[in-house]
C-alpha cells in the first residue's frame, strides 16, 4: 500500500493524514475534519466515512484475514534420518578408500570406516582423547580408537 499524496506535514483542515481507523482497523488515508492548535483532532475516514478522534498510525496495513491462522499450526517438520545422512556422505565418498576399524588405529575426521559389525562409517569428529564419533547406516556411535595424531 502506498501514501503517496498524503501530507504528513503541517496537517490543515480537509487535507489527507494517515491515520489509524477505529472502524476499519488499520491505518488508512483519512481527511483531517478539525483541528485543535496544531494538532490533528478529528478526521474522516476515506474508506469508511467514520468520523472519529485522529489516532496515530499503528502500522497495521493489512487486516488479518478472517478464520485464517497466521501461520500454518504445523510446521512440515523436515526430519533428516541418520540414514539419510549417511547416504549422501556414503554418495560423497565412494570413491574413499575404507580403513578397517581397529581399537589401535588412528583415525581422523572425514575417514572411511570398515566396522566388522557396523558396516561403513564415516569419522565426524575425533573425541578427546582416543574416540571418535562415527556415522553408521543406523546409528552415529563413539568408538575407541588409536589416539589423536601427535
Ligand atoms: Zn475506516
Amino acid at each position: 500500500m502506498r501514501y503517496n499524496g498524503v501530507t504528513m506535514s503541517n496537517p490543515t483542515v480537509s487535507s489527507d493524514t494517515l491515520s489509524f481507523c477505529t472502524s476499519c482497523k488499520m491505518d488508512l488515508k483519512h481527511v483531517i475534519v478539525s483541528m485543535k492548535g496544531d494538532r490533528v483532532a478529528k478526521v474522516e475516514c476515506r474508506t469508511c466515512k467514520k468520523i472519529h478522534a485522529y489516532r496515530a498510525p499503528k502500522g497495521i496495513t493489512e487486516a488479518p484475514a478472517p478464520g485464517t491462522p497466521a501461520k500454518p499450526t504445523r510446521a512440515r517438520a523436515v526430519k533428516v534420518t541418520v540414514e539419510e545422512t549417511w547416504g549422501k556422505v556414503a554418495a560423497q565418498k565412494r570413491a574413499q578408500p575404507g580403513k578397517p576399524y581397529h581399537a589401535q588405529t588412528p583415525f581422523l575426521t572425514g575417514d572411511k570406516v570398515m566396522h566388522p559389525k557396523f558396516g561403513e562409517g564415516f569419522v565426524e569428529e575425533l573425541v578427546h582423547p582416543n574416540k571418535v564419533k562415527v556415522l553408521f547406516k543406523d546409528d552415529v556411535r563413539v568408538l575407541i580408537h588409536g589416539g589423536m595424531p601427535q
